[in-house]
């Protein structure tokens, strides 16, 4: 039996993983479960699964979540704090980790799974473009193996030879194509814009995702992020990969040789896909996702990135440029724009300036450490904050 450690067991992620680990019960079993303040879907999981090991990110409601089972659950210890999430990466009983908290938040948890040398599913792409090459050190430095969730990079991965080694570029490739659908404000009114409501941004036309992730598909930032992801998970620099907007986000990717070959990973838009493809690999296992059927596809079209509708794409491939730090800054800044976006503080066009204002402000030379990464986290949220509070008033 392979053990599951699932950081992020409530989302949209997480719940995916259950899903498919559900159709495999003789191969996997869920050993540790984590989230952050979710009692009553903690519970019910811990119920179902009895992991060795339960942990809530928010210590008070680790509390709660250890009242509401009582003696119910006798194999599973309880336990609340972000370093208790980081046991949970770490459990000698987890084979493979799938990282699936959203944001910053994930990061050390998911550094703490590469650290003890286990099999990463990194859907939580914010901690690789955080710290980039430390990440990528860490990862050859323990003999982890990283292996994307995220739909594009898990396509790129399915299109590039076997022989690939994480971090390095593939011979013969020439170009990475990675698709976007463009999410839901592809067509809207330039003007209108600054009107979206969380609701409008969120409600994705093709894929069902946690608020955050939606919200960076609405700005493309999303793309952004996964441009910095790409670079850093198959060793090519930014000019070797291009976004192309594909509404229908039936291709989720392609992989362009120098002999003129383009490989492209098709399927539905269901991320059970990618997920059974790195719980499964090498072999392939059943996911629940339905036959694909060519001939009922839509028609493919393929467009390049507006970029009046999109500045936050310009912003993420600013930032790579810059190099240093000045992704983690970009993250940050972010996180803390499209959380105010959420909770009505700030206009859905005001992100992309937010992020522009932090950027051009916070000095973001290399950092050597994970610790300095997490300072500059830290110094870039202040200003970024400060910045929305400036607009709110
Ligand atoms: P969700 O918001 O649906 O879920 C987030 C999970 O993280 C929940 O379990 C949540 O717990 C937990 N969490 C939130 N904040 C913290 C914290 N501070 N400390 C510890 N745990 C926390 O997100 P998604 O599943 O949509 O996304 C997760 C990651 O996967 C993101 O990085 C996203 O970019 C990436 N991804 C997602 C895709 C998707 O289709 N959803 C596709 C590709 C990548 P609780 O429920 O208690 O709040």
């Amino acid at each position: 039996m392979i053990g599951i450690s699932i950081l992020g067991a409530t989302g949209s992620i997480g719940l995916s993983t259950l899903d498919v680990i559900d159709m495999h019960p003789d191969r996997f079993t869920v050993v540790a479960l984590t989230a952050h303040r979710d009692v009553e879907a903690m519970a019910a999981q811990c119920l179902r699964y009895r992991p060795q090991l339960a942990v809530m990110a928010d210590p008070e409601a680790a509390r709660h979540l250890a009242d509401v089972l009582g003696a119910r659950v006798p194999g599973t210890e309880v336990l609340g704090g972000s370093e208790a999430v980081a046991e949970a990466a770490r459990l000698p009983a987890a084979d493979y980790v799938m990282a699936a908290i959203v944001g910053g938040a994930g990061l050390m948890p998911a550094l703490a799974a590469v650290r003890a040398g286990k099999r990463v599913l990194l859907a939580n792409k914010e901690a690789l473009v955080m710290t980039g090459h430390l990440f990528m050190d860490e990862l050859s430095r323990c003999d982890a193996e990283l292996l994307p969730i995220d739909s594009e990079h898990n396509a790129i991965l399915q299109c590039l030879p076997q022989t690939r080694v994480s971090g390095v570029a593939p011979d013969g490739v020439r170009r990475l194509l990675l698709t976007a659908s463009g999410g839901p404000l592809r067509e809207w009114p330039l003007n209108n814009l600054n009107e979206v409501t969380p609701a409008q941004a969120c409600a994705h036309p093709n894929w069902s995702m946690g608020r955050k992730i939606s919200v960076d598909s609405a700005t493309m930032m999303n793309k952004g992020l996964e441009v910095i992801e790409a670079c850093w998970l198959f060793g090519l620099e930014a000019s070797r990969i291009r976004v192309l907007v594909h509404p229908q986000s039936v291709v989720h990717s392609m992989v362009e040789y120098v002999d003129g070959s383009v490989l492209a990973h098709l399927g539905h838009p269901d991320m059970r896909t990618p997920i059974a493809h790195a719980l499964g690999a090498p072999e392939r296992i059943a996911s629940g996702v339905a036959a694909f059927d060519p001939v009922a596809a839509p028609p493919l079209v393929f467009e390049e990135p507006e970029n009046a509708r999109f500045p936050c794409l310009a912003l993420a491939t600013q930032a790579l440029a810059e190099g240093g730090s000045a992704p983690a800054v970009l993250n940050a800044a972010n996180e803390e724009a499209v959380a105010a976006f959420l909770d009505g503080e700030l206009k859905f066009t005001a992100i992309a300036a937010v992020i522009e204002h932090t950027l051009s402000y916070l000095d973001a030379g290399e950092a050597h450490s994970v610790e300095a990464v997490l300072e500059l986290d830290r110094q870039a949220r202040a200003l970024a904050r400060s910045e929305i509070r400036r607009r709110a008033s």
